[in-house]
């Protein structure tokens, strides 16, 4: 069944507000500069938080700037960092990223995407190896930059689609999709608060890859896998 109302109301908004009843405000408590947020993002794929969050640390405590880091011969990196996934690959991809913003830039910094749109410099960033949509936005939106990108990892990814507002796609399909369905209104600091309550609070908690608790879960009302397919996105239209 497909509900053909147009609704004013954006299904993020609903979601985004059953969230919050049930797991509170997740605002920014500080951001880092871009290109430290470059590095934690650029090690964290398919990593669980705890342990990128450490390894970043320690590249924090090796090097006395990310100039350094740049520098520094690839296999020591990985070593560095060797629990988390695709270290090697990570550590080259790493490097070579930063060498080509110095170069581009003329030294090391991602300042400059701040005059840029979400997509230009989204587009600049997925420029660098081993960047993908995930890690452009987690640049854009985390860092002090703050811009609107929706940050979508593999989380946010299947519960999105569990509740029907993506279809199949793959992750850059579901972060326009997202980004399609969020209010004009909301602000980076709006979209930082769905990410990690899509991610930590639903996504972690309550539906998990295997075994998801719909029966405890806030979604439910709403959620395709429980409900109606397909009806909540094809039920909304933008307002305007
Ligand atoms: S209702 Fe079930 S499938 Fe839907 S989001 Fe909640 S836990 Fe996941």
């Amino acid at each position: 069944m497909q509900l053909s109302l147009a609704l004013a109301r954006s299904p993020l908004e609903s979601v985004r507000d059953a969230l919050l009843c049930e797991f509170g405000p997740q605002r920014p408590v500080s951001r880092m500069d871009p290109i430290s947020q470059l590095v934690k993002a650029s090690i964290s794929g398919r990593t669980r938080d705890a342990v990128s969050w450490a390894a970043f640390l320690r590249l924090r405590a090796e090097f006395r700037c990310w100039e350094d880091l740049a520098r520094a011969p690839v296999a020591a990196l990985a070593r560095l960092i060797d629990d988390v996934t695709f270290a090697p690959d990570k550590a080259r991809h790493l490097t070579t990223a930063l060498t080509m913003i110095e170069a581009k830039v003329g030294w090391l910094s991602l300042s400059h995407l701040k005059t840029l749109t979400v997509d230009q410099a989204r587009w600049e960033l997925q420029a660098l190896p081993g960047v993908g949509v995930e890690v452009a936005a987690c640049v854009l939106n985390f860092s002090d930059l703050a811009m609107r990108a929706l940050v979508v990892d593999t989380h946010i990814h299947r519960v999105a689609r569990r509740i029907g507002l993506v279809g199949a796609g793959d992750a850059t399909h579901a972060y326009h999709a997202l980004m399609d369905l969020a209010p004009d209104a909301w602000t980076a600091d709006d979209l930082f608060e769905l990410h990690w309550l899509m991610k930590r609070g639903l996504g972690q908690m309550l539906c998990p890859h295997e075994a998801p608790r719909c029966g405890a879960c806030p979604m439910k009302a709403i959620c395709a896998k429980v409900g109606v397919e397909g009806a909540t996105v094809l039920a909304w239209r933008p307002r305007g």
